[in-house]
């Protein structure tokens, strides 16, 4: 029974609803037979002092959590994640840690980050292992700085792990290679949202400049505008630099990485009326420049590619290697 009773504690809901009574056999063949079967991690010592860990999740699917982040969560007892993070990555949490989501509504995200912070410090300080789990990387619009910074200044010096971000690996998903030699030697990062929800300022075109745009599908049509005004309305603030023709390629990429990711490659001259037309499917983001058009070209005023099937086998890979990941 102890194996039975430690599987269900460590191996993720998925694995344990895909278990046959094939499967169990085995198992408890092989248990009998081997001098140690090793599928749990060391039991919990009752004076443990707490800790907390910002790690980013990746964009989305399970096989592009780092070896580091998928360790974190196995041995968690608490984990507080953005309303961002997808079940399929939730799904790997061992059953006896306590998972909460962030209930990030519109104009309360500020309340909704204060109260997941005081939880995840009353966790600590009660002994639990804490993980927040933040969407793409904890150090890219994602407050993870002010989140260290917090908890360092009540006791806790917060362990803070990298994830792949959606900035990078959204392009990727979609083929777009943000730089590509002849095409584009640089990339910047921006959000189309400032704080408090307001336009932020966007770049403008320089020749050789990939621009990835996050938070800025809710306010497409500000944004196009922005980019590719003469004169922007908003005055200088609102864009730094040339505007970017009207032709430029560009392509929105939504739930990159996951199965149900959703690539436009269109032009600025039409984002706007694609994603009308097709509505959205949040998270997404907006990639500007050339490199749009560096692997993939297409006819008429907007091409949607659905689904995205790359990292499918690599999550069974990675994930069902225990060695990888059990501490
Ligand atoms: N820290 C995150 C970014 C958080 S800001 C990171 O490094 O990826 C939230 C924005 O990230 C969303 O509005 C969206 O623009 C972008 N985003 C996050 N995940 C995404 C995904 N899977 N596909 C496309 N965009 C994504």
């Amino acid at each position: 029974m102890r194996i039975i009773s430690q599987i269900c504690e460590y191996w993720p809901l998925k694995r344990l609803a895909a278990l046959t009574d094939e499967d169990v056999a085995d198992m408890l063949i092989s248990c009998t037979t081997a001098a140690e079967t090793d599928v749990s991690t060391p039991p919990v010592p009752k004076q443990q002092r707490g800790s907390i860990t910002l790690a980013g999740s990746g964009p989305g699917h399970p096989a592009l959590l780092t070896i580091a982040t998928l360790r974190a969560m196995r041995t968690a007892d608490v984990i507080l994640a953005d309303k961002l993070v997808p079940s399929a990555v939730l799904d790997l949490a061992p059953r006896r840690a306590l998972v909460t989501i962030a209930r990030k509504f519109p104009g309360r995200s500020t309340d909704a980050q204060d109260e997941l912070q005081a939880a995840a410090l009353a966790a600590a300080q009660a002994g639990r292992r804490v993980l927040r789990l933040k969407q793409g990387d904890p150090f890219l619009f994602a407050r993870g700085a002010d989140e260290a910074r917090w908890f360092g200044e009540r006791g806790f010096r917060a362990r803070v792990l990298p994830g792949l971000t959606s900035a990078l690996a959204g392009p990727l998903a979609a083929g777009v290679p943000v730089t590509s030699r002849g095409v584009a030697d640089h990339v910047v990062v921006a959000s189309g949202t400032a704080a408090g929800g307001a336009a932020a300022r966007m770049p403008g075109r320089v020749a050789g400049r990939t621009a990835v745009l996050l938070m800025a599908l809710h306010r497409l049509r500000g944004v196009v505008a922005a980019l590719t005004a003469d004169e922007p309305k908003g005055g200088e603030g609102e864009r730094e630099g040339a505007a970017w023709p009207a032709d430029t390629p560009c392509a929105v990429v939504e739930r990159a990485s996951c199965r149900d990711q959703r690539v436009v490659r269109t032009s600025l001259r039409h984002v706007c009326a694609a994603v009308d037309e097709l509505g959205s499917r949040p998270p997404g983001l907006l990639v500007v420049g050339a490199a749009c058009e560096a692997l993939h070209k297409h006819g008429g005023a907007w091409a949607v590619e659905e689904g995205c099937d790359e990292f499918e086998q690599l999550a069974d890979w990675a994930i069902g290697d225990e060695a990888l990941w059990t501490a």
